[in-house]
């Protein structure tokens, strides 16, 4: 599966192989659609809370610090997942900066272009392919903003004989999906065992592995990680897959590589991973409730105060942020801790 365009490769081995579970298709087409493009802001496919306004990463920044300073002020880490264009880390550090932390910055990304991107923002930043290479020592503080949606999921669902995995299969150049044999009964919480026929239940196996692996870190070093996303408090039954091209909805199965494929996240299953490791989890929190707690509307005012002629548009990113029908109930935010330290503020 090397030469040719992504879905050329994708076609053929699915000829060969028969159906594949949406996780490899999935995996496969976001590996490519990162690896070949930056796809955040206006002119690209989707907007981000960091792209949004510098509040947002200096919130989070200020939050970290916080938690640092009262878990008594160790030689600290800064780590992000899927870092975009390093918007959110250039927020943050500044933040801690002007509240006395300044520790090394580790960026663990796969896509040479956001790399690029992210070096251009914060040029002193060591660059990862995932967190094995992240130092063992010192405490962990990690943040991941709309990184966990876009890791491969697999989808069952239900039908007259039981639960089976959905796969994708490719009739001429089309793909689709289609329902597998296997039977998976057995792995369907007993709670949602009996759903109507049809009904959809996802699972996302590669975040509860990053999580774990995640959590074991924090554990052995010391540390906190502040995890925003779309999502809920699963496990639940619905089908959450999406493309987004040009910032609205495009179908998952057509043009792989070329659109961005995610899924919501489910919070209740990502914090049961991390509890797996012993790791603490609190949350979720809509992010709306979040910022506030975190000062969002004070910064507001000091922003206005510094820029009149920018109030209205500083109002208005808040708003975007903040409001229930915009970013700010869909949106949460859990906090991961080592035992010991301190729950990050926003979460008592
Ligand atoms: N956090 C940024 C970008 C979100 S987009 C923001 O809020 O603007 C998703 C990010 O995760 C991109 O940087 C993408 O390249 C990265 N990413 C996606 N899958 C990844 C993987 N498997 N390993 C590492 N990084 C990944």
């Amino acid at each position: 599966m090397n030469e040719g365009a992504l879905p050329d490769r994708l076609a053929r081995a699915i000829t060969l192989g028969g159906p594949i579970p949406l996780s490899q298709f999935m995996g496969a087409a976001n590996a490519h659609y990162y690896a070949t493009r930056d796809p955040i802001g206006a002119q690209g496919d989707f907007t981000t809370a960091p792209e949004v306004s510098q509040m947002f990463g200096e919130l989070i920044g200020l939050a970290l610090a916080d938690a640092w300073d009262r878990a008594g002020r160790p030689p600290a880490r800064y780590v992000e997942l899927g870092p975009g264009r390093g918007t959110l880390a250039a927020d943050a550090l500044r933040a801690m900066a002007s509240a006395g932390l300044t520790p090394s910055v580790h960026f663990v990304e796969t896509s040479p272009v956001l790399r690029a991107a992210q070096k251009e923002r914060v040029p002193h930043a060591e660059w990862h392919v995932d967190l094995v290479g992240v130092p063992e020592d010192g405490a962990l503080l990690v943040v991941a903003n709309e990184f966990f949606d876009a890791l491969p999921i697999r989808q069952l669902v239900q039908t007259a004989e039981g639960w089976r995995e959905r796969l994708v299969a490719c009739q001429d150049t089309l793909f689709l999906p289609i329902t597998g044999t296997t039977g998976f009964d057995a792995i369907i919480p007993p709670s949602l065992r009996d759903a109507a026929p049809g009904s959809i239940l996802e699972t996302a196996p590669a975040a509860a592995s990053v999580m774990r692996q995640l959590a074991r870190r924090l554990v052995a070093q010391g540390g906190t990680a502040l995890v925003t996303d779309y999502g809920y408090t699963g496990p639940a039954i619905g089908d959450t897959l999406q493309a987004v091209r040009d910032h609205g909805f495009a179908n998952p199965f057509d043009t792989p590589g070329e659109v961005d494929l995610t899924a919501h996240v489910d919070f209740g299953t990502l914090m049961e991973a991390a509890r797996v490791e012993e790791a603490q989890a609190h949350g979720p929190v809509d992010q709306g409730l979040w910022l506030s707690a975190l000062g969002i509307d004070a910064r507001v005012a000091t922003l206005s105060l510094a820029s009149p002629e920018r109030a209205g548009q500083i109002a208005q990113d808040r708003e975007r942020l903040v409001a229930p029908d915009k970013m700010g109930e869909l949106f949460k935010a859990i906090a991961v801790t080592a035992p010991g330290w301190p729950i990050p503020a926003g979460f008592a």
